[in-house]
């Protein structure tokens, strides 16, 4: 097992300073490793995280060498030839466990960004007091705008969140995780050769979730009453100006819409099982509230805005990937992790083989079925 930094290297080296997982610890699973503290419930911090995978790679006794960044892999006549910082070596399989949040991504607009506002990823951002004083501009409204929108606010600068498509979600219904129910009901264990869209169901963004110590909800609605600002859709830069899609309440419309047919979902399949005696009673959530009068442009030369955080996704890379196994978008190529060239296999992708492929917990079905075809792979060619 090759990896370029250390053991949990993300963890340690790509995410803020205050994160929290979003999943429970129950949920922190990795084969034969399960939470034993003391706050099931409860979320982990950074250093919480990396601890548990440097416990799992000590436990599995995982046969690693880090500080190895592989830097190309080639198709050769009996397997694959890999080239890394630390020397070269041949092999019939590979595995590409590399990660699919590699690289922040940022929308070609931010070129037209004047100088004068400063441009942030979640990749350089640590805490608030890396920012200028003053408004910022956060883009992306799932998980990680939502977190550091909450974040710069309370932190007293004046922020205004870009609001795309996204998902909501209460962080507890009928007293219990939103993410109880999505394990508990089997929504997180749909097959991905189940889901009618695999493609959109693997673009879908990140839910508007936090893990805190409250266990509080953090949508739109807890962000504006906080003070935050929300406007649509970040379209163009024109002149200095940064111009801004109307459309926020259909945009509210639909999320609220999807929001409500998944609690729906939860409380037949609670009812069905007989068990709504031992949840609460069936919740509803105020729809989400639009803005009485939302701006459509905002001049990033007025010095408002002092600076932008890019929190429109992550994507993986490739770049050392020498074999023709990416699409014209540079998605890998796999079916269920088993990509189209023999002996290469991928893991820890979105929606790879279950819905909850996206998530730490998700690997251990992932693995066992990855693995299994490449044992049946290597036996063949014995
Ligand atoms: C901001 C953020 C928050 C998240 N929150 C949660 C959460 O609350 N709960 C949850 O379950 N999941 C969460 N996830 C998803 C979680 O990161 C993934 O499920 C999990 O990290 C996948 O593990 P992985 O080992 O496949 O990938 P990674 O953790 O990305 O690890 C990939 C490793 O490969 C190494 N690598 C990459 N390229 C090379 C190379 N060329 N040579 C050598 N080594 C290389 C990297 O250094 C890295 O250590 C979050 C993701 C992000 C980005």
């Amino acid at each position: 097992m090759l990896e370029r930094g250390e053991v949990a290297n993300s963890w340690r080296r790509e995410r803020w300073d205050s994160l929290r997982l979003l999943t429970p610890n129950w949920q922190s699973r990795l084969p034969g490793q399960h939470y034993d503290g003391r706050d099931p419930d409860g979320y982990m911090t950074m250093a919480e995280v990396s601890d548990f995978i440097e416990r799992y790679a000590a436990h599995s006794r995982t046969p690693l060498r880090t500080q190895t960044d592989v830097t190309s892999v080639r198709r050769t006549d009996d397997g694959y030839h890999v080239t890394t910082s630390q020397g070269d070596f041949g092999t019939q399989a590979v595995v590409i466990a590399s990660g699919a949040c590699n690289q922040p991504s940022v929308p070609p607009i931010g070129a037209a960004v004047p100088d004068s506002v400063e441009q942030l990823t979640p990749f350089d951002y640590r805490d608030p007091a890396k920012l200028p004083d003053g408004g910022v501009l956060v883009v992306g409204a799932s998980a990680t705008g939502v977190q550091l929108a909450a974040e710069l606010q309370r932190s007293g600068r004046p922020v205004t969140l870009s609001v795309g498509e996204h998902v909501r979600l209460p962080r507890r219904y009928r007293g219990r995780d939103v993410l109880w129910w999505m394990d508990a009901s089997g929504v997180w264990d749909q097959r991905y050769d189940e889901i009618e869209d695999l493609t959109r169901a693997r673009r879908l963004p990140s839910p508007q979730l936090v893990g805190t110590p409250e266990r509080a909800t953090l949508d739109l609605n807890a962000l504006t009453s906080m003070g935050v600002e929300l406007v649509g859709r970040w379209a163009a830069v024109r002149d200095g100006t940064a111009l801004f899609s109307g459309g926020l309440r259909n945009m509210f419309s639909l999320a609220d819409l999807k929001m409500r047919r998944l609690l729906a979902a939860f409380d037949e399949w609670a009812t069905a099982s007989g068990l709504d005696a031992e949840v609460g009673p069936p919740e509803r959530f105020e729809p989400t509230r639009v803005p009485a009068s939302n701006r459509l442009q905002l001049d990033l030369g007025s010095g408002e805005i002092r600076a932008i955080v890019w929190a429109t996704g992550f994507r993986p890379d490739y770049g050392w990937l020498d074999v023709p196994v990416l699409d014209a978008k540079g998605r890998l190529d796999h079916d269920g992790g088993i990509v189209s060239s023999p002996g290469l296999y991928a893991l820890g992708l979105p929606v790879l083989r279950r819905r909850k492929s996206s998530f730490i917990y998700g690997i251990e079905d992932d693995a066992r079925d990855v693995i299994g075809h490449l044992a049946g792979h290597l036996a063949a060619r014995r």
